[in-house]
């Protein structure tokens, strides 16, 4: 049987970071309004997408959800608890900043069937963060912190960026200390990418930023690592870290072949035979789904065997486990499973790759070049 997990966009930011290409926009109450109808409509339209009517999962993303108030959120709890069934120790996220998170604000979310909170922190370095035109300071993710726990919401993730203009390893490593001297059970850390339309991809276009070099970052990557595991956070995917039963249940879905509705514009479903995802535009979206009509605003594709084996090796090879072969084979017969042995074999012989317990998966060597191995697998 399988799992089933439901993601809801939320596309608005009190103010945009330079370096964001997520799809989100500033708005006003009216806005989010007609917004908030228009996810329950879709809710309501979209439903079977999910072949059962239990969710092991929610995530609500952005974007920035914490711009929501608790009496917005609750309309989604209201709508989402109509159509499914959550099972008793569903995980359920909030992406939040930390600014917004104060203590009345981390009562009222502890009252909704949030149970886990996925901070944006990026880094402890004010300067920094005023640079990157975050609207929180280092003291805030502290006071949000405190805020959570003492409302009871204890499931606590933070996301990190390393490789930020002018950062020094020795930053970087002064803010993994601070990041995991917090009393988080998770993190997620990503190397900065420059991406096209940014305001920080136009600063490095006219020479105002500098990108950071590559062994730079790989050091960041392992200094990363190091620390990681020296608190005893096992390195569970690329760029995730969990101590023991606290890796993230939805987004590990992802990586597992869990199926998964997608609400609101630009987000993605999948359900195992296909994949469907929302036109990014907020204002068509919420006027079609606003009437409740909006299917034209989704695009399908069925997923042919050779996509499903590349969503496959894609999403398992990412993670500490790795893929199972047995199931691999099981699913693509053994001609196929010989050809992709074949395609490994000389990333197992540079030792990137290995082979334990029928699984195939990267090395500690092979984590920092992860892109190319799994690409280079494709057939
Ligand atoms: S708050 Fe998050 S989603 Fe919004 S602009 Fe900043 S990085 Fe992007």
């Amino acid at each position: 049987m399988h799992r089933c997990g439901l993601y809801i966009h939320i596309p608005f930011c009190k103010s945009r970071c330079i370096y964001c290409d997520f799809y989100s926009t500033t708005c006003g109450s009216d806005v989010r309004q007609a917004y908030i109808g228009a996810v329950c409509n879709e809710m309501a339209l979209r439903r079977e997408y999910l072949s059962l009517p239990i969710l092991s999962s929610v995530y609500i993303g952005g974007g920035t959800p914490s711009v929501l108030s608790p009496e917005e959120l609750s309309r989604i709890f209201a709508a989402i608890t109509e159509y499914w069934q959550l099972v008793p120790d569903a995980e359920v996220t909030l992406e939040a900043n930390p600014d917004d998170i104060t203590p009345d604000y981390a009562k009222a979310l502890a009252a909704l069937p949030i149970n886990r909170v996925s901070m944006g922190v990026q880094s402890f370095d004010d300067d920094m963060l005023r640079f990157l035109h975050r609207r929180h300071t280092a003291l805030q993710v502290h006071q949000a912190m405190d805020s959570l726990l003492s409302a009871g919401i204890d499931n606590l993730s933070i996301d990190l960026i390393y490789g930020l203009p002018n950062q020094t390893l020795d930053a970087w490593q002064e803010d993994l200390d601070k990041a995991f001297a917090l009393p988080v059970s998770h993190a997620s850390a990503y190397a900065l990418i420059y991406e096209e339309g940014t305001a920080l991809c136009r600063m490095r276009e006219q020479g105002r930023v500098q990108e950071t070099d590559e062994e730079l970052s790989l050091q960041m990557y392992e200094s990363l690592m190091n620390k990681a595991a020296a608190k005893g956070f096992l390195h569970y995917e690329i760029s995730n870290f969990a101590l023991p039963r606290r890796e993230a249940r939805h987004n590990s879905g992802y990586w597992s072949g869990m199926h998964y509705l997608g609400l609101g514009p630009a987000a993605h479903s999948f359900n195992g035979t296909s994949r469907q995802w929302n036109s990014p535009d907020l204002h068509a979206y919420t006027k079609a789904h606003g009437d409740t009509v909006g299917s034209e605003l989704v695009t399908t594709e069925t997923l042919t065997p050779q996509m499903q084996m590349e969503e496959m090796l894609l999403t398992r090879l990412r993670t500490a486990a790795g893929l199972n072969l047995t199931d691999f084979c099981h699913q693509f017969g053994q001609h196929a499973l010989d050809a992709l042995l074949a395609r490994a074999n000389p990333y197992i012989k540079n030792k990137t790759l290995a082979i334990a317990d029928e699984h195939l998966l990267l090395t500690h060597e092979g984590l920092f070049v992860s892109d190319d191995i799994i690409s280079s697998l494709f057939e």
